[in-house]
């Protein structure tokens, strides 16, 4: 095989590269929930409403609903004496239609009365006598009503396409009558760890050996990413065991993902097996960024390929950064607001390269604070404990103590 020199590429341009190809060759395919089911999900496609919520002016109190003007200057020691024409049921229509003097009790989320234009809290109120009501404090026009289509009115998107389903989402789903849902079918991908070292979490470690940590990891954080994992598996470092998994693979996921043996080292087959798939191969050797500088892209006959480094750390980071990033982005997916904290440390990092630095988060007088954790890239415990990483800008020489700094929380 021909030497190839691929320059290192900035994480942006190799998101950018990736997503290039990615919107070419992918459609994504969308599938129907229920709604019971569709919790982490993301939507497909804009959702709007059918309909008017609430369909009906409904009353936010316990009380009589009474027409303002009624009501005005009324205290304790001269009250306004309303007659009660009606008392309205829960579920059911309201069947009276007020003129001045006349009241009727609406229970909370009850239908509020033709002519009515306000209610008043039953604590403010007291049956005097056959059918009579005192009204003891003045309300004013609209007061304690939601009106029809107060909360949503018919015609309004109340999901955009991206948004991911948690309760609040579908609660509102359910409020709208959207009882089945449009959501993206679940991205396919083969995990493959390799190693010659590597073994699975049951087996018991004899020397030199180090059990699978990126296998299951990255599964996880690819589920987190509502992926389909396809097969995931441990690979020894042999070029042509690699090659038939990554063929075999090749035919039934969208991603086929490699960590481990993507340096230049000589037991290194990553890149020589990606490239091998077809056109155009590996396009991105090496990216800018600390941890996680050996990573391969590439790409052929509409399969995504991502060769993670083997330091867990690095693979976590790296798959967050570069895949979570190209997901989220053609899913047009609203990022989670950045968080801000200030380092309670300085921390050093490569000029000319994004660097990552797990941290600690906690909260002080008010505001968050981070403490970077330094560990080797290679100790999960250090992921264990990070509740994020520090984003350090490529053209940053460090950050200083007491500096504000943007995290980005593993999801
Ligand atoms: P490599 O990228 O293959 O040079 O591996 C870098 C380091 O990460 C080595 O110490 C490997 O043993 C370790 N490593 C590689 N793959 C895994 C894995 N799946 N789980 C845990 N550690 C790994
Ligand atoms: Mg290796």
């Amino acid at each position: 095989m021909k030497l190839r020199l691929l320059k290192v590429d900035f994480v942006d341009e190799a998101v950018d590269k990736c997503l290039d190809y990615i919107k070419k060759h992918w459609k994504l395919e969308t599938v129907e929930v229920e709604l019971a089911e569709a919790l982490g999900k993301i939507i497909s496609q804009d959702i709007v409403s059918l309909v008017n919520v609430p369909d009906f002016n409904r009353s936010t109190v316990d009380g009589y609903g009474v027409i303002a003007n009624d009501t005005y200057g009324a205290t304790e020691g001269i009250p306004s004496i309303l007659t009660l024409l009606e008392t309205v049921e829960m579920g059911s229509r309201a069947h009276s239609n007020l003129r001045p003097g006349e009241c009727a009790y609406v229970p909370t989320g009850g239908m509020i009365p033709q002519g009515c234009d306000a209610m008043v809290m039953i604590e403010y109120t007291e049956i005097i006598g056959e059918g009579e009501v005192a009204i003891y404090s003045p309300v004013s026009y609209r007061e304690n009503i939601t009106r029809i289509g107060e909360d949503v009115k018919e015609g309004e998107v109340v999901l955009k396409r991206g948004t991911c389903l948690g309760a609040k989402e579908i609660g509102v789903l359910a409020a709208i009558g959207c009882t089945m849902v449009e959501i993206y079918a679940p991205i396919t991908i083969s995990i493959f760890s390799t190693g010659d070292e590597i073994i699975e979490p049951g087996e018991s470690c004899k020397t030199g050996q180090i059990r699978d940590i990126n296998g299951y990891g990255i599964s996880a954080m690819a589920k987190a990413l509502g992926m389909k994992i396809q097969r995931h598996k441990i690979i020894k470092d042999n070029q042509d065991m690699l090659k038939s998994a990554l063929e075999e693979a090749r035919m039934d996921s969208n991603i086929v993902l490699l960590s481990g043996g993507s340096s230049q080292g000589t037991k290194d087959y990553s890149e020589k097996s990606i490239h091998s798939m077809g056109e155009p191969g590996v396009f991105t050797h090496g990216l800018a960024i600390k941890p996680g500088k050996p990573t391969i892209l590439g790409a052929a006959d509409g399969v995504w390929y991502v060769g993670l480094p083997g330091h867990p750390v690095s693979a976590m980071i790296v798959f967050d950064v570069v895949v979570g990033s190209v997901i989220r982005n053609i899913r047009n997916e609203t990022p989670k607001p950045s968080l801000y904290a200030k380092m309670k440390t300085n921390i050093a990092s490569a000029p000319g390269k994004e660097t990552y630095v797990l941290a600690k988060l906690s909260e002080e007088n008010g505001h968050w604070t981070a403490e970077p954790i330094h560990g080797k890239s290679g100790l999960i415990t250090s992921l264990s404990q990070a509740d994020g990483y520090i984003v350090v800008d490529k053209n940053c020489e460090g950050v200083r103590k007491d500096e504000i700094v943007k995290i980005r929380q593993f999801r």
